[in-house]
């Protein structure tokens, strides 16, 4: 009798209720349905940089920005706008560690990037956090994403190639040409690298630090450089 009531409280306590609504979580996810059907999904991007173009925009183009200044990545995949409440999730997470929600917001990324038109990446690779970023925070929410990324899509994660040199001030303090001198040099790589990398983020605003790693990479013998993130900043 014992036995089956703590299995059956250990299922209702086990069961995935919804981050949002609280009501019971749907296809294993701490999300039900309506809350998942209505996430803020891009549905029209920049080929390049994900930035959400209007829906009349035809598919497939580059916006202005990346004609005229190609970034130093292939491609950037992002499943979502950075809007609510897809915000509100990732500053819960990361600045009330809220670790759920990488479970939750990394499966869903898993799902989305499941079946890449250009195939998948060698390895994923984490933006690393500075060391002293790390202790404060006790978490790194990049690498919290991409461990269900690296399970689900059977994808080796790579922690060890890249250090972050510099603890850098947040970027959204700075103007555009702060930002650039701001985080040069700011990622360093010890080896020799090789094949294809793909970088993972929470939100991707401006650019900048994916842009600063995606080069300290090229420049280490990565041959093509990924950049998926959960939510992409912008103009729709
Ligand atoms: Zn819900
Ligand atoms: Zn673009």
């Amino acid at each position: 009798m014992i036995d089956q009531w703590s299995n059956i409280s250990q299922h209702i306590l086990l069961a995935p209720v919804c981050v949002l609504c609280g009501d019971r979580g749907d296809a294993g996810l701490d999300l039900c349905r309506a809350c998942r059907l209505d996430l803020p999904v891009i549905k029209v991007a920049c080929e390049r940089c994900a930035i959400p173009l209007p829906v009349a925009h035809h598919r497939g183009r580059h916006c202005g920005h990346c004609q005229t200044e190609p970034p130093a990545f292939e491609h950037c995949l992002a499943p979502f706008a950075y809007h609510a409440p897809l915000d509100h999730l990732l500053q819960d997470l990361k600045f009330n560690r809220r670790l759920a929600l990488a479970r939750t917001l990394g499966r869903l990324m898993a799902r989305w990037l499941e079946d890449p038109t250009d195939g998948l990446p060698d390895r994923i690779l984490p933006v690393p956090l500075h060391p002293a970023r790390l202790r404060e925070r006790g978490f790194n929410q990049s690498l919290e994403l991409a461990h269900p990324i690296s399970q689900r899509l059977k994808l080796p994660l790579d922690t060890h190639s890249c250090r972050r040199l510099r603890n850098t001030p947040p970027q959204a303090e700075l103007s555009a040409r702060q930002r650039h001198s701001n985080l040069k040099g700011a990622f360093a790589v010890e080896k020799k690298l090789g094949g294809r990398i793909a970088i993972i983020d929470d939100v991707m605003t401006t650019g900048s630090t994916v842009q600063e790693l995606a080069r300290t990479l090229r420049d280490a013998g990565a041959t093509q450089i990924d950049i998926w993130v959960c939510a992409r900043a912008g103009r729709i």
